[in-house]
């Protein structure tokens, strides 16, 4: 960490920020310049808290040298993190993986038809909603722990591991008593109870990014679980909000290299979510992959016209054995097998 001084700082501040950084446990190294002080914080394990420091007196601005993330920055663990879904592998260098399922279980029917449909396409893993975060609380919230019980019901005829959100850290326990991959939805990727909680469980977690969170906020947030003692982490690019109102999101699929290139944890994207739009999911998931994404979250419905949540996104089942065939030419093409 570097602290800049005001040009009118005087010697007495610097001191007294040297005395601070001393209490802090670390070495404070002033770096006098013609205009200004720099004081360089030495010894650090870390990201420092400038709390403190930021309201002493001459203080100019504090840079940082590391980021608030280590464990899960390729920096400190070189080698890329696999991670296993119920025997389903995620990450650099596995085949990459298509999670498909309906935005919500609204039914048996609708979730087991799902489920069967999507493995006889090549689907590698089941998604649906059963704790449905809304924007408003008069929209379908979801079929909760019957949902819950519907999936496991269509893991279990489909063979199929099941990925399905938490939205609250009082329930981690409940989900991951049916789930295979518990997800964190990106209204919550800021929860920090819900991410410490999901840190001390035994289960893989898949962590979306936040609509406006940057990539180390990104990053930070899912330190959070790591830093409890669980590892097995996915990400999940799924579109933030910019100017742009034609489509839901706009799809930052810059972030799959540069996240490659950051961390060691594999990252997915959601194509349904970042575009909205039906007619655009499967152009965007097939360039995910071509981006290097580790595996897509696609959404897909028996009927999107009378899905209770995210119709108009929804894949037909004819739309995803479309898009499975042409996912299985490209992958082939990226030299899988
Ligand atoms: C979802 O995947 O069901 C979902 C609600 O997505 P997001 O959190 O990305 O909006
Ligand atoms: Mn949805």
């Amino acid at each position: 960490m570097l602290i800049v001084m005001n040009h009118t700082a005087t010697q007495a501040d610097v001191d007294a920020i040297a005395e601070v950084v001393k209490e802090m446990g670390f070495r404070a190294e002033p770096i006098p310049g013609s205009e200004r002080t720099a004081i360089g914080v030495l010894g650090n394990q870390g990201y420092v808290d400038d709390t403190k420091i930021l309201d002493m007196s001459g203080v100019q601005r504090v840079i940082h040298v590391s980021k608030p993330y280590k464990l899960v920055s390729r920096d400190f663990h070189p080698e890329d993190t696999i991670v296993n879904v119920a025997g389903v592998k995620v990450g650099q260098g596995c085949r990459p993986v298509v999670v498909g399922g309906p935005c919500a279980v609204e039914s048996e029917e609708q979730i087991i038809k799902t489920a069967l449909f999507v493995r006889s396409c090549g689907a590698d893993m089941l998604r649906g909603g059963a704790f449905k975060p809304r924007t408003g609380p008069h929209s379908f919230q979801g079929l909760r722990e019957e949902g819950l019980k519907l999936l496991a019901k269509a893991g279990q005829e489909s063979g199929l591991p099941i990925v399905t959100e938490v939205m609250s850290p009082d329930n981690v326990g409940l989900v991951a008593e049916y789930a295979d991959l518990l997800q964190v939805g990106a209204r919550n990727m800021q929860n920090f109870d819900l991410l410490r909680e999901l840190g001390r469980i035994r289960k893989p977690v898949l962590l979306k990014r936040g609509m406006s969170a940057t990539v180390e906020e990104f990053l930070a947030a899912a330190e959070y679980i790591l830093a409890e003692g669980n590892d097995q982490v996915i990400l999940c690019e799924r579109g933030i909000r910019t100017f742009e109102t034609a489509t839901r999101n706009t799809l930052d699929l810059s972030v799959v290299p540069l996240i490659k290139e950051m961390s060691h944890l594999p990252i997915l994207v959601d194509p349904s979510h970042a575009t909205g739009k039906r007619s655009l999911v499967a152009p965007m998931a097939k360039a995910a992959l071509v981006s290097g994404a580790d595996g897509v979250l696609v959404e897909v419905h028996p009927e999107p016209e009378k899905a209770l949540s995210d119709g108009p996104q929804s894949l037909t089942f004819a739309g995803f054995e479309q898009l499975m065939r042409d996912i299985s030419k490209l992958t082939e093409f990226l030299g899988y097998r």
